[in-house]
């Protein structure tokens, strides 16, 4: 029920003092595991009510004239008791829990009344005043399990608020919390009262938590035997001493923030510091954590970060104890240097994961409703990086064959000479090519034309990077979105 006036700011008597707005319901965990409920109710609505009580480990029991499908099957399986009759006070009898789900408002009402004269916790399905308990929208990450409830006033929004959480909270957490709990005992015995505390904060932030989180049990539990070695000889826990911090290479994807992933934000609402570059974007960054240190180390003109720089970074502030996050564009290991960093942090033994991100030529692909390998016209996808031009280690000739799609990164300050490249190695002139301007981003620009006019284009409509360029039959097909062309072109004018 809603609270009534008394519980409203200024309605209480001069002497009550009260520590806030009232509490509309308390939020309780029911232990069900063995316990008689009753269900009055045999269609879909019940069903989902019994599903739910089962995975308690209660004992249902289904009071209906008759079930469902899906019901009488549970029935037949001996996992419910069932009544096939119509409501009496009696079948509520011995019951700790108990749901109306007939969807007939007398029914439910006389069900309500029978339970709470028995004093037995009532929830009427949809019908919060009838009801002495309702049920939260939750986020099961068992054993830890989350409920979201708006008393009954907003279910949509508790649903929209649970939804958030659930891409907030990783879907190991209840590994996590077991893996907490079997250690429970082990770290009473070998610590002591005041140092137990930081040291599961310790265990819950740091690397431990990371690697269950991440999936890897064995890395996890070896750190955690060392760090509880280690404590146990320092008792350094509740003296503050810093461990070791670690390191999370992380893709942040070609630019819109949505297309982080799950994991990527979880761990940008984790870190302590963040390391990012020139191509992740202002709205990725806040998607982290607000009181995280950000560093830029992109590699610009006048402001140029050297990798070891980054590097030597990356080590420092780890080895200070800090969680570091290395967030890059698209993903860490697609000409990011991730492999140059991961080995400068192995060879520290500094711990690192790597969290992949949506490379740009994904990014782009979507983006411009362009798919990059089609049944007829494409069966193999290159990546390649326009950067070094005259690696002789590149077979020019592979590329300009037909039947496959070639995406160059970093090509836009040499796009006639690409062109002029896969032109030499056999590439015909009319060959299709896009190039794709700040995908996914504001102002993605699409330009489309063939190896004799893409680069003639490009410069026309003034591109500057971060842009792809893409060439294989997949550009020419009709579903590509071309954002921008010839025409705006024509008045943007050319830039050097
Ligand atoms: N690790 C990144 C690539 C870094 S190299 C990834 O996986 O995407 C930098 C190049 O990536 C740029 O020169 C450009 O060619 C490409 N790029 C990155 N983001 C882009 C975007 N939003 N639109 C178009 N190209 C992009």
């Amino acid at each position: 029920m809603r609270p009534t006036s008394e519980s409203a700011p200024g309605g209480g008597g001069p002497s009550l003092k009260r520590a806030g707005p009232a509490l509309t319901y308390l939020p309780v965990f029911l232990q069900l595991q063995g316990q008689p409920a009753v269900v009055v109710g045999g269609g879909r609505v019940a069903a989902r009510k019994v599903e739910l009580l089962r995975r308690t480990g209660a004992e249902v029991t289904i009071v209906a004239p008759d079930l469902i499908r899906e019901l009488r099957d549970l029935v037949a399986h001996g996992q419910v008791r069932y009544l096939p009759s119509l409501f009496v006070p009696s079948h509520l009898d011995g019951a700790v829990a108990v749901v109306a789900a007939t969807g007939l408002t007398e029914v439910n009402a006389a069900i309500s009344a029978a339970a709470r004269e028995r004093r037995i916790p009532i929830n009427v399905v949809d019908d919060p005043a009838a009801s002495t308990f309702i049920f939260p929208a939750i986020i099961d990450r068992s054993p830890l399990i989350v409920a979201v409830s708006s008393g009954g006033e907003a279910p949509v929004l508790a649903r929209s608020v649970r939804q958030q959480l659930e891409a907030l909270l990783p879907a190991k957490l209840g590994a996590l919390a077991r893996f907490m709990g079997e250690r429970r005992a082990a770290v009473k015995r070998a610590l002591r009262m005041g140092a137990r505390r930081p040291f599961w904060e310790g265990i819950v932030r740091g690397m431990v938590g990371t690697r269950v989180l991440a999936g890897d049990e064995a890395a996890a539990d070896q750190a955690f035997e060392r760090e509880l070695r280690t404590l146990n000889l320092t008792h350094s826990a509740a003296t503050g001493a810093q461990g070791l911090g670690e390191c999370y290479l992380i893709g942040a994807g070609p630019g819109d923030p949505d297309l982080l992933t799950l994991r990527a934000l979880q761990l940008l609402q984790q870190a302590d510091v963040i390391l990012y570059d020139r191509l992740v974007p202002q709205a990725v960054l806040e998607r982290a954590r607000r009181d995280a240190e950000r560093i830029f180390v992109g590699k610009q003109a006048g402001n140029h970060t050297s990798q070891d720089r980054i590097n030597a970074l990356l080590v420092e502030r780890a080895q200070r104890g800090q969680r570091v996050a290395r967030l890059k564009g698209g993903d860490p290991f697609i000409f990011g240097r991730g492999g140059e960093e991961i080995e400068v942090l192995a060879a520290h033994g500094i711990p690192y994961i790597v969290v992949p991100g949506i490379t740009a030529a994904l990014g782009a692909a979507a983006a411009a409703n362009m798919p990059l390998t089609h049944r007829k016209l494409a069966q193999s996808l290159t990546f390649v990086t326009g950067h070094v031009l005259d690696d002789e280690s590149l077979d020019w000739r592979s590329l300009a064959g037909a039947h496959q799609t070639v995406v160059f990164y970093m090509g836009m300050g040499h796009l006639p000479q690409i062109v002029a490249k896969l032109r030499a190695a056999g590439a015909p002139a009319e060959h299709p090519a896009v190039v794709i301007e700040r995908a996914t981003l504001p102002g993605q620009r699409t330009l489309r034309g063939t190896l004799q006019t893409i680069a003639d284009i490009t410069i026309a409509a003034g591109v500057k990077p971060p842009a792809l360029l893409v060439i294989g039959e997949v550009t020419a097909l009709p579903s590509v979105e071309v954002l921008s062309g010839a025409a705006e072109a024509a008045h943007v004018g050319v830039t050097a």
